[in-house]
């Protein structure tokens, strides 16, 4: 069986594809496919209401916050999540534009990798007060691969610019970054910050990896396609109580407007059902759920068995002599999904696009694929997702040794 190690859309669990499979064909003995029936049938109503509640077990979710199924991909969220926030504090502070002279409230991001520059330059194309409070790169020439103490930061001042919203990635999957567990340091922002300031977390890469804070974040957003399941959904965990904002009223007191499918209104009102959903990948995101809680230990299962995975792939690195060199310097930042690096002849210091193309195919060899770089950056990337196995993670260890082997030689 192929050892998938691709970034996402990624491996899932083998037997929640089969029974996806035949939940296609017949679903329930209904004689008609999952992705047949009606979004709006009894049948399907079940389906996303149990995806939801054992994805609430899982992370321990509480009642005020809401579960909502979405579309338009972890992307999308890049600016739902900052214009329901801007809608929410225009509401609570009806004259914040007045006292400020007309500037909108600024959104602060913190940039440690590709996916929050994107988001970061997605808020800025649309006219929103975006703000840097770190970008990673200007602390190691240039290139991601740290994550700077929050000490470093340039916060937004909580009481006088009442930012809108922190915005940060938990993994950022290109560039092998993840914020060292247990996670986001939500602890050492300034208090008056961290109690004022809605905390936005994007853990598309890395959800149902370790526990979550859900209380500490005003919404956490992932798209489906790496921990959970097909791509095609993306779940966002908000705290209900921020956004009543009703899209087809407008927004008063200068906040923007939200296109209908982006604001999470409509979602909550709907139950997820405002329009058509994505009916196949939530379904097999739900399979995903069940299968982690009652069969692999939940997300304390998975979290002991990220650990195993990426300290045994970062030992390997650790002791190649710089044959194998990781792309992230603060070993502490080192990402446990996806583990990034590039490879060197012996005793060289830059890498050989050669030897990695060779390191390609001797994986594709021994059964193992997808572990290119993503294009931007080059070198390998072997992600180890919820779906690969402490053993299949064996196989590639024991690739990567002999390839080093064969190279010092
Ligand atoms: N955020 C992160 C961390 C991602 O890894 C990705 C995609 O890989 C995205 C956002 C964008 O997701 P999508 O391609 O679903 O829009």
């Amino acid at each position: 069986q192929t050892v998938n190690l691709g970034a996402g859309p990624s491996a899932l669990p083998t037997d929640v594809l089969l029974e996806a499979a035949q939940g296609i064909l017949d679903f329930g003995g209904t004689g008609m496919g999952l992705i047949e029936l009606s979004h709006r049938s009894g049948t399907f109503k079940k389906v996303i209401e149990k995806a939801e509640s054992d994805l609430r077990s899982l992370l321990d979710i509480p009642d005020d916050y809401c579960v909502l199924f979405q579309q338009g991909g972890g992307t999308e969220q890049f600016s739902a999540t900052a214009l329901n926030l801007l809608a929410y504090h225009a509401i609570a502070n009806p004259d914040y534009v007045s006292k400020h002279k007309g500037s909108t409230p600024p959104c602060d991001y913190v940039v440690t990798g590709s996916w929050t520059a994107k988001a970061i330059k997605e808020a800025k194309r649309l006219g929103i007060n975006a703000r840097l409070a770190v970008d990673a790169r200007q602390h190691n020439d240039g290139k991601f691969g740290v994550i700077p103490p929050v000490s470093q930061w340039t916060l937004s001042d909580a009481k006088a610019d009442k930012s809108a919203m922190l915005y940060y990635c938990d993994n950022e999957t290109v560039d092998g970054v993840e914020f060292p567990s247990p996670g986001f340091p939500i602890q050492d922002l300034p208090e008056e910050y961290r109690k004022n300031v809605p905390i936005v977390a994007d853990c598309s890469s890395n959800i149902l990896s370790r526990p979550i804070d859900v209380r500490a974040h005003s919404i956490i957003f992932f798209g489906a396609q790496k921990n959970v399941g097909p791509s095609g959904v993306t779940i966002v965990i908000a705290r209900r109580s921020l956004f009543d904002v009703d899209p087809d009223q407008g927004v008063p007191n200068g906040g923007p407007r939200i296109p209908c499918t982006l604001a999470y209104k409509n979602a909550i009102d709907n139950g997820s059902l405002y329009n058509t959903p994505p009916m196949f990948s939530i379904y097999t995101s739900g399979l995903v759920f069940a299968d982690l809680l009652n069969n692999k230990g939940g997300v304390n299962g998975a979290t002991q068995r990220a650990k195993a995975k990426s300290e045994a792939v970062y030992k390997v690195i650790d002791e190649s002599d710089g044959i194998f060199k990781p792309t992230v310097k603060q070993a502490s930042a080192r990402s446990r999904m996806n583990v990034t690096f590039r490879i060197c002849q012996a005793g060289q210091d830059q890498p050989d696009s050669s030897l990695e193309d060779e390191f390609v195919k001797r994986c594709s060899a021994k059964g193992i694929e997808q572990v290119k770089g993503h294009r931007s950056v080059g070198g390998i990337r072997t992600s180890l997702y919820n779906a690969v196995s402490v053993e299949q993670t064996q196989l590639l260890v024991s690739v990567m040794q002999e390839f080093a082997q064969q190279i010092r030689q």
